[in-house]
């Protein structure tokens, strides 16, 4: 499990990945159930901005309106008795934005769900993107089709199945013996943001070699005792993030590349609040998994991650 306690890693719904096989019965289970409607990265919401889930004749109003009629039904799974799909309609530039009055991203929703319905709304987000770019065949380049309740697509000419990607990446909580913290800022940032390294996984690393190699690149650090501190999936558009902490060999070396990160700076606990105070520095936001990692290390004053457990 995970160490770290992450705002997108939900406790989510049974997937029922059995059932994708079986379209009968998720045609019936369609018609009574909870349907998340997705545009054009947002989903509908009440005026409370709670999620709006819709009933099976709701979507087919909804269908009415052009801009809604295509689009995928992805099987999300069931949850004590209530199956929960998404309709997620493929139009990606409206001219009527009005359309999309009701609508809003999970960045804007994020602090607001339950744990189920942000398990569900991740579930979505993350596989109506990738439908959105594979409709057609990677290998003869023509159309493919949703198949298996939405949970892979098909090519319409050879058959080939293609399934739903995520790209790793890892991120970084880098500390040195007196229990600093080395944190970055990327230029394309806004302002006096900082935040840990992170970096994507290539073909053929260990996340482990990641972690070195990232933290190495960006700042010039080299690491020992990487430990393992949580995942969470980032829908973002499809990635999953991976978090480490690990300590700095040589934190005098420290020194930014100049080309993804601009500045760095070591901060104990004491310079870290002054920084926030003077405003010098901004941290990532709420639902990111640096904050949470930079929040746990502040919270826990000479107590490792791997030996708080
Ligand atoms: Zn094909």
């Amino acid at each position: 499990m995970n160490v770290l306690k992450l705002p997108l890693a939900s406790e989510a719904v049974d997937r029922a990945g059995e059932l994708r096989l079986k379209p009968d019965e998720l045609a019936k289970l369609w018609k009574s159930a909870r349907i998340l409607h997705f545009a054009s990265g947002k989903f509908r919401v009440k005026a409370n901005n709670e999620l709006d889930f819709q009933s099976a004749d709701q979507i087919l109003e909804l269908r009415d309106k052009a801009e809604f009629a295509q689009g995928e039904e992805l099987f999300l799974g069931i949850d004590n008795g209530t199956s929960y799909f998404a309709w997620c309609s493929d139009a990606e530039d409206f001219e009527c934005f009005e359309l999309l009055e009701n609508y809003q991203t999970l960045r804007t929703l994020g602090d607001h769900l339950s744990q189920l319905e942000m398990g569900l709304a991740i579930h979505s987000q993350a596989i109506a993107n990738w439908h959105h770019s594979h409709q057609f065949c990677a290998r003869c380049g023509l159309p493919t089709v949703s198949a298996n309740g939405g949970s892979l697509r098909k090519c319409s000419s050879d058959g080939s199945e293609h399934y739903p990607r995520t790209d790793g990446a890892v991120i970084v909580l880098v500390k040195d013996k007196k229990d600093r913290i080395l944190l970055g800022r990327q230029k394309v940032w806004p302002e006096r943001r900082f935040s840990c390294f992170a970096g994507f996984v290539e073909p053929g690393e260990s996340f482990e070699q990641t972690v070195l190699r990232e933290v190495f690149e960006e700042s010039g650090i080299k690491l020992e005792e990487i430990t393992y501190l949580g995942s969470q999936p980032w829908p973002f558009p499809a990635s999953i993030m991976i978090s480490f902490s690990a300590i700095a060999t040589n934190p005098d070396d420290a020194i930014p590349d100049g080309e993804e990160i601009e500045e760095i700076r070591w901060l104990s606990r004491d310079q870290m609040r002054e920084s926030i105070a003077d405003e010098s520095l901004t941290l990532p936001p709420n639902m990111s998994v640096a904050r949470k990692m930079i929040e746990f290390w502040y919270e826990n004053e000479g107590v490792d991650a791997s030996s708080k457990r």
